[in-house]
């Protein structure tokens, strides 16, 4: 049997731009493997509705990859023993993927992977595939490289060399179902489904229609669900990459631009698509951003990224507060109806993700990393980088963004002002009238009984009052942050892992709320949308 180049899939679930295949093919025959790992499935973050999307993808990137010249092979085991089984079984030459910023126990696994082919004398050749940098020095050329990285040509799909039937190694496997992995049971039956071919047509949908008003109605959880991209899931396992994505950005931006009135190939796009355009290409820099801060620092997946948050909230949870919270039975019906909506559909709105994490992080006064875990599994689209970096700003522990103490009633009366969405995800509220839809505690006995919604019994009295749970917490967070300690902490973050983009305005040591001082800017650490 000729020597031949494994590729290993992981969270790049595509034949199209796969750097790694498209290299592995014009050294030889290549063997196209993905891991079901139960190690990985077993812990606390994955869940049901990743694996489901996961699934979806295999099956499509196989019929994908057979096309191609080689079907995709699937086996179920940790990493470490399935690849030793296969370097003892086949000739392999070198080992082929992309770079993975995971989580702590994905980058504990390439840790030893990468021990075992040093090992075997065998080559493992890691590529990046978005603007994420291993072992970056600094942030200040950080832009620079994601725009290099961003502008480097599509890899399109290449010829496989086929392997054959592989016998020796049992064939190609099968997908694995959930209990195989010992995956517990998750319904979401709003899931968006997996695949290439559902990811590009996203992206289709939203550069041609869904996006035309995404600045504007990205916000609401009433019009985010189709003006938002929802390309998410689909970045977080790979199916279309980044660079791809913000390439498609672009040449719409041109092909508009081109159509406009007076337009042509140098003149510039103005009104609603630009805007949302350029907002939308914005994010898609953020993406990137905010996973370099967990690349660069892992550690802030379990700990406080400011170390003067240390023993402020305590990590073992109070177990009703968090219970109410993950099913929605806060009494505050936007924060419920928010939760609900996301455990049916795997997916929210960035504001909603936001205020909700401020509510338990600051109402509830949770330790962000248990929040941060039931979110991670209940989110079709977790990005360990994103996520946990996102999650702590939302909770005041990074020391270099502003304080957002989210007020629930506020953010109901802008964003669902008739309350469609609570009446859709809060049937108990359904009767209670416009006037106490974000307030239904308000409503006097009479009125409760009048619309058949007793406070109480059949949906609950407000957990916490929230203008006393939220001055408490800016007490409890001032008095860490004005400690001179803590600023000169702040600033190391900073240089570590603030957005150069305005400067050093990103530091903020002040306590600011997001009602009280929002402020359109395009930097993500400061940004409120
Ligand atoms: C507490 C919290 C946790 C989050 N966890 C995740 C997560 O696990 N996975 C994830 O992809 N996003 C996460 N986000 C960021 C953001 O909410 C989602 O990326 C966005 O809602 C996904 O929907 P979309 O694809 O329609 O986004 P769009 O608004 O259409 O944006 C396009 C893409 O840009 C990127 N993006 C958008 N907003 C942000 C942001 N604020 N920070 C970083 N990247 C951004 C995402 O890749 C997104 O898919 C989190 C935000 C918060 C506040």
């Amino acid at each position: 049997m000729k020597t031949m180049q494994l590729v290993w899939l992981k969270r790049d679930l595509r034949a199209y731009d796969h750097a790694a295949l498209a290299e592995a093919a014009r050294r030889g025959p290549v063997l196209p493997l993905y891991i079901a790992e139960p190690g990985y499935w077993s812990l606390a973050d994955p869940s049901g509705r990743h694996w489901a999307f996961v699934a979806e993808c295999l099956d499509e990137l196989r019929t994908d990859l057979a096309a191609l010249g080689q079907p995709l092979v699937i086996r179920v085991g940790e990493a470490i023993s399935v690849l030793t089984e296969l370097l003892n079984c086949l000739p392999i030459e070198a080992v082929w993927s992309h770079e993975e910023t995971g989580n702590g126990w994905t980058y504990a696994r390439d840790i030893a992977v990468g021990d075992l082919l040093r090992n075997r004398g065998i080559p493992w050749h890691e590529m990046p595939q978005n603007g994420v940098v291993r072992r970056l020095q600094t942030r200040n050329q950080w832009s620079k490289i994601w725009e290099q990285r961003m502008r480097t040509p599509l890899e399109p799909p290449p010829a496989i060399r086929p392997l054959g039937p592989l016998s020796e190694i049992g064939g190609i496997g099968i997908i694995p179902d959930a209990r195989d992995l010992g995956i517990a049971d998750d319904p979401c039956p709003r899931r968006q489904p997996g695949g290439r071919l559902a990811g590009v047509a996203m992206v289709e949908s939203f550069l041609r229609e869904r996006g035309e008003a995404y600045h504007r109605e990205m916000s609401s959880p009433v019009t985010a669900y189709d003006s938002c991209s929802r390309l998410s899931t689909h970045l977080a396992q790979g199916t279309v990459s980044i660079r791809e994505l913000v390439q498609a950005t672009r040449h719409r931006r041109e092909q508009l631009a081109a159509q406009a009135p007076g337009g042509g190939p140098h003149g510039g796009l103005r009104g609603t698509w630009a805007k949302a355009l350029s907002a939308f290409e914005g994010r898609l820099h953020w993406h990137c951003h905010f996973m370099q801060k967990l690349e660069s620092e892992p550690r802030i997946e379990f700990e406080n990224m400011h170390r003067a948050c240390d023993g402020l909230r305590d990590p073992k949870p109070d177990r009703e507060r968090l219970d109410a919270w993950c099913q929605g039975q806060t009494g505050f019906p936007f924060v419920d109806a928010c939760m609900r909506a996301l455990i049916q559909t795997g997916w929210i709105n960035f504001r909603m993700r936001a205020m909700l994490v401020s509510f338990s992080s600051y109402h509830l006064w949770l330790h962000w990393r248990e929040s941060g875990l039931h979110l991670a599994r209940v989110f079709t689209d977790h990005e360990p980088g994103i996520h946990w970096s996102q999650v702590q700003m939302q909770s005041g522990t990074t020391g270099i963004n502003a304080l957002r103490i989210y007020n629930p009633v506020k953010q109901s009366q802008d964003h669902d002002p008739q309350g469609v969405f609570i009446r859709r995800w809060v049937p108990e509220l359904a009767g209670v009238p416009d006037v106490w839809i974000h307030t239904p505690w308000k409503m006097s006995r009479a009125e409760q009984d009048a619309c058949g919604c007793l406070i109480g019994r059949k949906y609950p009295a407000p957990i916490v009052d929230h203008e006393a749970a939220a001055r408490e917490a800016r007490r409890r967070m001032g008095a860490i942050r004005r400690t001179a300690e803590s600023r000169v902490e702040s600033r190391t973050i900073f240089e570590t892992h603030g957005s150069r983009r305005r400067g050093a305005g990103a530091i903020r040591t002040r306590q600011a709320t997001s009602e009280t001082r929002r402020k359109r800017s395009p930097n993500p650490d400061s940004e409120s949308s």
